[in-house]
């Protein structure tokens, strides 16, 4: 039995974020009734011409940016021809030899790969390279119904861009830790809501296998249009064992397309790959080419912070540790939240825990996301204001989170009309603390024989005479010094 290794390299296509479509002016809309936003340019009709969209080359130099891409002078657009009913011009406006971005990187990062794969990372902050990024135009989309197909044009024309890397992934949890990152970085740079559930990124993936120890790259497979993060990983370790287990039994591998069949858990074939195609790409003639220096300027004024930018800087303004702090950077919602939260806070440190524990759990268990949250980012601020001055104690504000949660009402309304405020009348304590002194006899002299935690039981009499509402630190200096005196 030889051992192999795998050789692993990702095609993305993200859809921009953009209001109008790339060569049109037709509203880009997830879920409209089918065939609504469509014109002659985007149906490809005789005759109809293209008009670029600022906006989505912007986009496009804007992701290549914040992945240190280089961005050529010049780019143009190129005709793809094929032939496939979803699209009717029969061929795709894309870029060929002179794409917006070239080089850059996905840096992958601890936290990105599968929870139950950030101990055993087999290379620590590895860095995966791209070829290039370019912009081209998607196809409209195709339904198989029982007994007919139809076409919906609406995602004809939305801008698409394709983020090519090199091949240098080398197992399934690294693929998934790229896709988290380019995920992270499309949310954060606002290029794409990259929600993979309806089609925003999709992922092609090409993967061959080899004996260990040799060089020569095995035949390469492709898998088509996988839709989830987790569904790329459980597809690349099934097709790494499966051509793995193939050579081993002395058979060899064809060139095929393959897709992934997520409820079965395989791959499937979809074809065999005989010949590369033949695209007969060339120059669209109804497109200039584009001078990027004034969108690479633009763009440059307007770079957004990196998540693993942000990630330090909570570490060191905040004092949160490095697994919150990237926990917090990682999700834009909740970066945005705790980041108000905490502004004035004296310990955004508390803020983050509140944060990462109470809110995330009430949210959880109300099905809801942040986006939903009745409470605001001040709100939550005040919250652990009040318990950090001693107003309330912590279990009290576990109550008034949750009234806080339920009502969407403010922490000092819901203290004062439950009564909460914690008694830090030095007079009112003392009268407490006097009569639990004389209810406890025995705990006051094991204290003053010098077995000190017995203070703990007279504490106790006190907040249960106060009904929860002391101030347990007040009590503490009050009790010792009347037991000392
Ligand atoms: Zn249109």
């Amino acid at each position: 039995m030889s051992e192999y290794i795998a050789t692993i390299g990702l095609e993305v296509h993200v859809q921009l974020k953009t209001r109008t479509k790339m060569f049109c002016s037709c509203a880009v809309e997830y879920g409209a009734e089918p065939n609504t936003n469509v014109c002659p340019v985007c149906l490809g009709l005789p005759g109809a011409l293209p008009v670029m969209n600022a906006a989505a080359l912007e986009l496009t130099v804007l992701a290549g940016k914040m992945l240190g891409c280089e961005t050529p002078g010049t780019c143009k657009f190129d005709r793809k021809n094929y032939f496939y009913p979803d699209m009717p011009k029969n061929y795709q406006i894309s870029q060929y030899d002179l794409p917006l971005c070239l080089g850059g990187a996905v840096p992958l990062h601890d936290l990105a790969y599968p929870k139950d794969a950030q101990k055993t990372i087999a290379t620590p902050d590895k860095k995966i390279r791209l070829t290039r990024i370019h912009l081209e135009e998607d196809v409209a989309k195709s339904f198989h119904m029982e007994t007919s197909s139809g076409i919906d044009f609406n995602r004809a024309g939305t801008p698409l861009m394709e983020v090519v890397s090199e091949a240098e992934i080398a197992d399934p949890e690294e693929a998934f830790a790229y896709l988290t990152v380019l995920q992270q970085v499309m949310i954060h740079g606002g290029i794409s809501d990259a929600d993979m559930e309806k089609g925003q990124l999709r992922c092609d993936v090409n993967v061959s296998v080899r004996p260990l120890g040799t060089e020569a790259w095995g035949t390469k497979i492709e898998i088509k249009n996988l839709n989830s993060i987790s569904g790329v990983r459980r597809a690349l370790g099934y097709e790494i064992s499966r051509q793995s287990e193939i050579l081993n039994g002395g058979g060899t591998l064809d060139q095929e397309t393959r897709r992934w069949d997520d409820s079965r858990g395989e791959t499937q074939l979809m074809r065999i790959k005989e010949d590369a195609h033949d695209y007969r790409y060339f120059p669209d003639p109804d497109l200039l080419p584009v001078h990027t220096a004034g969108i690479v300027e633009s763009v440059g004024k307007r770079l957004p912070e990196l998540p693993w930018d942000k990630r330090s800087r909570y570490v060191v303004d905040f004092g949160v540790t490095e697994y919150d702090a990237a926990v917090l950077a990682n999700d834009l919602p909740l970066s945005r939240y705790f980041e108000e939260a905490a502004r004035d806070a004296k310990k955004p440190k508390t803020i983050a825990n509140w944060l990462l524990n109470d809110l995330q759990s009430a949210l959880s268990t109300a099905g809801q996301s942040l986006g939903d949250c009745p409470m605001a980012p001040a709100s939550l601020g005040e919250l652990v204001t009040l318990i950090d001055e001693g107003k309330i104690n912590s279990r009290q504000g576990k109550e008034v989170f949750a009234e806080m949660f339920a009502s969407g009402r403010a922490a000092a309304v819901i203290i004062q009309e439950k009564g909460l405020e914690q008694v830090s009348d030095t007079g009112a304590l003392e009268a407490l603390c006097d009569e639990a002194i004389a209810n406890s006899a025995k705990a006051v002299a094991e204290y003053q024989a010098g077995k000190l935690p017995a203070i703990n039981a007279i504490k106790g009499q006190v907040m249960k005479l106060s009904k929860g509402q002391a101030n347990p630190a007040l009590v503490s200096q009050i009790l010792e010094k009347k037991l000392q005196s």
